[in-house]
């Protein structure tokens, strides 16, 4: 049988302090103790139940831990103002000095940057391989080695995680793996299938409104107490808390997720068919073309389909800005960065999200200027939005009207 992440969701129970159907708001960064005792056990982490201070932890951001937690199949979870205050938390809590960590060199620009970049001055390493060839992925492992770091599905590249056979790599080396799973939330679920810690930008389709940045770490009970412990926890120390207004409102749009990830993968997956048909090299891991499709259905939950996201090479920089111009002119989406908006969005991650990584890196890892990244929205009429897009792709001459066939 497989795992029924919305039913989790949806099946958590609970009520506002006067019935509301919602849990109240914690509108409070401080919390009053009925006695001094009390408040010195909490200190200690000693008081279940008690609250102390909001960024060490609050109601509405338990709630919303609950519910995310619940999803992916973990002990708990802890929520973040952030994508990266997730991830960069997880990674200071794992790693001291000296230590190594194995990534996919396809990751998220500003994680890319945070492990070339940022934690190199702490001596902590990092070797960036290919993560879909397991081999390569044991081979870069060190005895310093700590963690092996990747994406279910990769920025921009689409690639995937063979999740159970990186879990057994790790098992091997005792060393910890941590998923971002940003890209394909009930799609996939990372923990059921092996991995220790998931992450998630809630900026993405989980809140799925693009008004707010979040993030959120699953992890079992003891990981999440040591992110939060007040002496040397990351997530504590770090400061990276999400505010409990927020909180809640994520918490509101997490409950229909499923609705909105169907859509999203439908329409992805109509899309997807007809630009490959039409002769555009597209990535998407629902079409049998995609070197993992098998993969991805084996680890998949199927109701949710292959997601919201795609790729397509125009074949240059030039030829790409100027669909995305009419694109947006058009009003067929948005040039903008991010994902999971109720409208597509669009971008070239060569020079936007993914500018971070040297061009020459770019190179080797398969990112060429030329390629969009389209976070396909819930449109009602994805049959009209088609044609109009392939009317703009004909006017700009990528697309040969009379023969369909590419002429780049
Ligand atoms: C956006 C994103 C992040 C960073 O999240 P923020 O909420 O912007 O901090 C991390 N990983 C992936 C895959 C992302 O798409």
């Amino acid at each position: 049988m497989s795992f029924k992440p919305a039913n989790n969701i949806q099946d958590l129970q609970y009520f506002g302090e006067f019935g509301g159907v919602n849990p109240s708001i914690s509108d409070s960064s401080t919390y009053t103790f009925l006695s001094a005792k009390t408040m010195f056990d909490t200190f200690e982490g000693n008081a279940d139940g008690c609250y102390l201070y909001s960024r060490h932890s609050s109601p509405s951001n338990l709630y919303l831990g609950e519910a995310l937690a619940a999803m992916e199949n973990t002990e708990t979870a802890n929520v973040t103002a952030s994508g990266m205050g997730a991830i960069t938390s997880v990674v200071m809590q794992l790693c001291n000095s000296g230590d190594h960590i194995v990534s996919s060199r396809t990751i998220y620009g500003g994680t890319y940057a945070f492990l070339k970049n940022f934690i190199p001055k702490f001596n902590i390493k990092t070797s960036f391989v290919d993560i879909t060839k397991l081999e390569e992925v044991e081979s870069a492992i060190t005895e310093n080695t700590k963690i092996i770091y990747c994406e279910s599905v990769s920025n921009p590249l689409l690639e995937i995680a063979d999740i159970q056979g990186i879990a057994s790599i790790c098992k091997k080396y005792n060393l910890k793996l941590i998923i971002d799973n940003t890209f394909s939330p009930l799609s996939i679920s990372p923990a059921v299938l092996g991995a220790d810690v998931v992450i998630h930008s809630l900026t993405k389709f989980i809140n799925g409104s693009s008004d707010t940045v979040g993030g959120v770490v699953c992890g079992t009970q003891e990981f999440i107490n040591d992110l939060r412990n007040v002496n040397d926890g990351a997530g504590m120390l770090l400061g990276s808390t999400m505010d409990s207004l927020r909180a809640s409102s994520v918490l509101k749009n997490l409950r229909t997720l499923h609705i909105r990830i169907q859509q999203h993968s439908k329409n992805a997956m109509y899309l997807a068919q007809k630009f490959e048909a039409d002769g555009l090299k597209t990535v998407y891991p629902g079409l049998k073309s995609h070197p993992s499709h098998q993969l991805f259905k084996k680890m998949m939950n199927a109701e949710y389909g292959y997601g919201g996201m795609l790729t397509v090479d125009v074949g240059s920089l030039e030829k790409a800005n100027r669909l995305m111009e009419l694109m947006q002119h058009r009003n067929l989406g948005y040039l903008a960065v991010s994902l999971g908006f109720y409208k597509t969005l669009f971008s070239a991650p060569g020079t936007s999200t993914s500018s971070e990584i040297p061009e020459t890196d770019q190179l080797k890892m398969g990112l060429s200027d030329g390629l969009i990244r389209f976070s396909i929205g819930l449109d009602a009429d994805v049959e009209r939005s088609y044609q109009l897009m392939r009317n703009c792709m004909v006017e700009l001459n990528i697309l040969d009207k009379e023969r369909k066939l590419k002429v780049i």
